[in-house]
């Protein structure tokens, strides 16, 4: 790896820039998301920060358990995001649609529309799983700087109670994450 690839895959991996984008959340995802780079959890003292676009950001956040209308929309943007990319689907109803599932309105899961890298388990993840996804995807983005693909998309760990049982959908678990992520 040459000076020039080394600088970007050190950049990457201390500076990662997300976009965030909701695929049909109920916006508890969302606020989570901000939660993290709010001075309480302060995200950005890490150096990670929110991008107003695509174009400038290497980390796609995505909440919610992905409609129909939101589809388009999002393969477009996961297009605009310059690679080498990361995708972080936060929360468990991107990764399963969650208390969504029988919804006629839903395109979902999102990874049957573009590739997962990190999926956050939780309704809504604790911002301090959502930091840790967001450290995990660093250190694939720098993965892929560096021209190594890593394999498999990754599920983290459940941190905090998950959703407390408050849905009774029975999906919101890191299991069934895990399931969907193979
Ligand atoms: S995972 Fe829970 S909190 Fe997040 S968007 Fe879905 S229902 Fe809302």
């Amino acid at each position: 790896m040459n000076l020039w690839n080394k600088l970007m895959c050190y950049s990457r991996r201390h500076s990662p820039w997300l976009f965030h984008m909701n695929g049909g959340s109920c916006n508890g995802c969302d606020i989570e998301l901000i939660a993290s780079l709010t001075p309480r959890y302060d995200a950005e003292q890490l150096g990670v920060r929110l991008e107003g676009s695509p174009r400038h950001a290497d980390i796609l956040c995505i909440t919610g358990p992905i409609t129909s209308n939101a589809v388009g929309a999002i393969k477009t943007v996961y297009d605009q995001v310059c690679g080498p990319k990361a995708v972080i689907a936060i929360g468990s109803c991107p990764a399963t649609t969650n208390v969504f599932i029988d919804s006629r309105t839903l395109a979902g899961p999102l990874n049957k529309h573009i590739p997962v890298d990190v999926f956050v388990p939780g309704c809504p993840p604790r911002p301090d799983a959502i930091i840790l996804g967001v450290a995990k995807a660093a250190e694939i983005l720098a993965e892929r700087a560096g021209k190594k693909q890593p394999a498999e998309p990754i599920v983290m760990p459940l941190v905090g109670p998950g959703c407390g049982g408050a849905c009774a959908c029975g999906s919101s678990t890191e299991a069934k994450c895990e399931e969907v992520a193979q």
